[in-house]
């Protein structure tokens, strides 16, 4: 049977979970998530002349030498975030927008901030321009969170740190969780799943090893 290719891209995405993970855990990616992804037109949201590997699952290189990741990281991340329709969100690391228009068809409201004004106001005009109406693009250093609207259900960082930014944690909702590569940047990072319980206590874990661009500061 003949398949698009945002049916490849899916298939691909099925295949890299059983392949990244051991097989006795069952990990398959959840259908909500694939159906979100499914509803995103990725090529709106890479260069034009990255337009026709849009929907390989690849991370592509974007604006301002910034990458858009790998779709399987895409679901993977949304996965753990384990979005529902009441979730308030917070990214850091909008880049092109695409892991915010992944989200925000499962949330209610995604805060996206990026440090890059340029991106983010591109990503602002691109969000809106394919009706994103739920999605809130910042430009502004990520490391300090978004005070006015925490605390978060969830909150993905989608560029690396070495260590974790604490005001991130005070900005989960006990019960919540924060996503995020931790590692040396242009290295190797371990993607890793932080909860907080609703005791307050802080629970790990590491769950794969990944490749991201670095988390960088405002120079002051
Ligand atoms: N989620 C993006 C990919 C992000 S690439 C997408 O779907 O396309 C990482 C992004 O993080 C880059 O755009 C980079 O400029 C941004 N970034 C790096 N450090 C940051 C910081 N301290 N605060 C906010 N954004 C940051």
């Amino acid at each position: 049977m003949p398949q698009t290719p945002m049916q490849r891209m899916l298939e691909s995405i099925r295949l890299t979970y059983r392949f990244s993970f051991d097989s006795s855990r069952g990990q398959i990616p959840p259908e909500k998530v694939l159906a979100a992804m499914a509803a995103v037109p990725r090529e709106e949201f890479v260069p034009n002349d990255m337009r026709p590997f849009a929907y390989d699952n690849n991370a592509l290189p974007i604006q301002h030498g910034q990458t858009i990741s790998q779709p399987f990281i895409v679901a993977l991340m949304t996965e753990l975030l384990q979005p529902t329709p009441e979730s308030i969100l917070l990214e850091i690391g909008t880049g092109s927008g695409y892991q915010a228009a992944v989200l925000s068809g499962l949330v209610a409201k995604v805060y996206s901030l990026e440090i890059i004004p340029e991106m983010a106001e591109e990503a602002r005009h691109r969000l809106s321009r394919l009706g994103y109406r739920n999605v809130e693009v910042l430009a502004r250093d990520g490391y300090s969170g978004l005070p006015e609207h925490a605390p978060y259900d969830g909150i993905i960082v989608t560029a690396a740190s070495a260590s974790v930014p604490p005001p991130l944690i005070r900005q989960l909702k006990p019960g919540g969780r924060l996503i995020l590569p931790l590692g040396e940047p242009y290295h190797y990072q371990e993607l890793t799943l932080i909860r907080k319980e609703l005791n307050g206590e802080i629970q790990w874990r590491e769950i794969l090893g990944v490749a991201f661009v670095p988390l960088t500061r405002k120079r002051t």
